[in-house]
């Protein structure tokens, strides 16, 4: 670090000299949310994402179907039914029009409600007499048959049913696309097999990107007995939180809220974990030296999270966190930073989200995606994208963070302009607030004599140019570890 005479003097006549022509150097971004192992298969399967109608939908299925396998599941999805031209629910027999003869499911962009077709309900062994399983639903039509739509944990039989490629290779291609982007570490919230493609990309020396990952909760038990720990692990791969849920989404009516949803009375959403058994998982992880992640988006689903935290009692030093915390009870904000609970946040969920905000929860007392107010208080906040619920550029989620606008400028002036962020605030929380969420702080997150050499070179200056240049802002080279992994050709 510092001028180009100290660092000569510093490196001594072995250095490599890079000339970087004047472009600027900010720390490697870091992803504190993202579900890798989705994200690479993904990048092979069906992406409506973006669709205008049921109709197109259905004919980028189509389309996709022809280029698979006879027989093979078609997955992926991302669907939002609530900006089609005509905003209905989708069913399985719009699917079976254009792919009788193979299984179908396909998820919501939130990933919490899948859409499948009739082949898909028989493999999974659905049908009329199929009672709801804890925490989920199975939707059925007015004759009692199911429509095709199963709500979370509803669609859980899916994860063992359809199969894609060996995600060690999927891994290794991603991992190129999320270097491009400029991501050198990442929080990934997936799987025990995404966990063991990490391990073996790390033993043959091909991880080019740090990885903290998360334990699912089915796998918390299993975690303990083998000595899991969270922080376990070298600057390559480290043990993460176990990963819970609270409650669901708010595009699919399943966030677990203090008031029913605007225009759907008696629905204030699904609680995903019962109460008792969020405290006590959360006491079993924390007694083993295992932090704590716990999904939730709606206000009462945040209360009762927080609640739990303070129940649950001693936690030696780990950082709990909340992972998406949108919509907030104001008094909650304090208790927040009085708990010290990191919010685990994505800045581009407010600008997809903020339509759906204003027509589901309405003119209420929340603190909605309140940066500004979380930052204020002291929380600890912590970016990332989701992906691939969003994309994964984290140069998008700079954008909302400092704009509260979407890429296309609306809402002019930003949706509650008042909880915008700084350039520096935004960059700060989406790499040393992700660090700080690993107890990674000192190693990771700024420039500085003494931390890991992760860094970033752009062809803009963010700090020098006006919000809108970070939509434009492209990655020239990444930089893991003192090494190049990455360089634009
Ligand atoms: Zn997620």
């Amino acid at each position: 670090m510092g001028d180009e005479s100290e660092v000569r003097a510093a490196a001594g006549r072995s250095a490599d000299v890079v000339d970087l022509d004047g472009a600027a150097v900010i720390p490697g971004l870091y992803d504190a949310h993202i579900h890798t192992a989705n994200y690479a298969r993904g990048l092979s399967e069906v992406d409506l994402r973006g669709v205008p109608s049921l109709e197109a939908a259905l004919a980028r299925i189509s389309g996709h179907a022809s280029r698979l396998e006879p027989g093979a599941w078609l997955s992926g999805g991302r669907w939002n039914s609530n900006t089609w031209d005509r905003p209905v629910q989708p069913d399985r027999r719009a699917l079976d029009s254009v792919c009788p003869d193979r299984p179908v499911a396909l998820a919501s962009v939130d990933g919490h409600t899948t859409w499948a077709n009739s082949l898909a309900l028989r493999v999974m062994g659905i049908d009329r007499d199929t009672p709801d399983p804890v925490g989920g639903e199975i939707v059925k039509d007015a004759d009692g048959e199911p429509t095709g739509i199963l709500r979370e944990s509803a669609a859980y039989p899916l994860r063992d049913l359809v199969a894609s490629g060996d995600l060690t290779d999927l891994l290794r291609t991603a991992q190129e696309e999320l270097l491009a982007l400029g991501l050198t570490s990442v929080h990934d919230i997936d799987g025990e097999d995404c966990r063991a493609a990490y391990l073996e990309l790390h033993r043959a020396g091909e991880l080019k990107l740090r990885v903290h990952k998360a334990i699912p909760r089915d796998h918390l038990e299993a975690a303990i007995a083998e000595g899991r720990r969270t922080g376990q692990g070298d600057d390559w791969f480290r043990t993460g939180p176990v990963k819970l849920f609270s409650d669901g989404a708010l595009g699919s009516y399943t966030c677990h809220m203090s008031e029913p949803f605007a225009g759907a009375p008696g629905n204030a959403g699904i609680a995903v974990t019962p109460y008792p058994d969020l405290v006590r998982l959360i006491g079993t992880a924390s007694a083993a030296g295992i932090a704590v992640a716990t999904h939730a988006i709606g206000d009462q689903a945040n209360h009762l999270v927080l609640n739990a935290y303070e129940a649950a009692g001693g936690r030696a030093g780990l950082r709990h966190r909340i992972e998406h915390a949108q919509h907030l009870r104001p008094a909650d904000i304090a208790r927040m930073a009085g708990l010290g609970v990191v919010a685990s946040m994505q800045p581009v969920h407010c600008t997809s989200d903020l339509d759906l905000v204003s027509s589901l929860l309405g003119e209420r007392d929340l603190a909605s995606y309140a940066w500004r107010a979380l930052l204020d208080a002291g929380v600890a906040l912590a970016f990332g994208s989701d992906a691939p619920v969003e994309h994964p550029n984290p140069f998008a989620a700079l954008h909302a963070a400092v704009t509260r606008t979407r890429p296309d400028g609306r809402p002019p002036g930003g949706w509650q302009p008042g909880q915008r962020l700084t350039f520096g605030e935004a960059l700060r929380a989406h790499t040393f607030g992700s660090a700080y969420a690993a107890g990674e702080e000192r190693r990771k997150g700024v420039l500085a004599e003494g931390m890991l050499a992760d860094f970033i070179a752009l062809d803009t200056d963010p700090f020098a140019e006006a919000p809108d240049a970070l939509l434009r802002t492209e990655v020239l080279t990444t930089v893991v570890g003192g090494e190049i992994r990455w360089a634009r050709s």
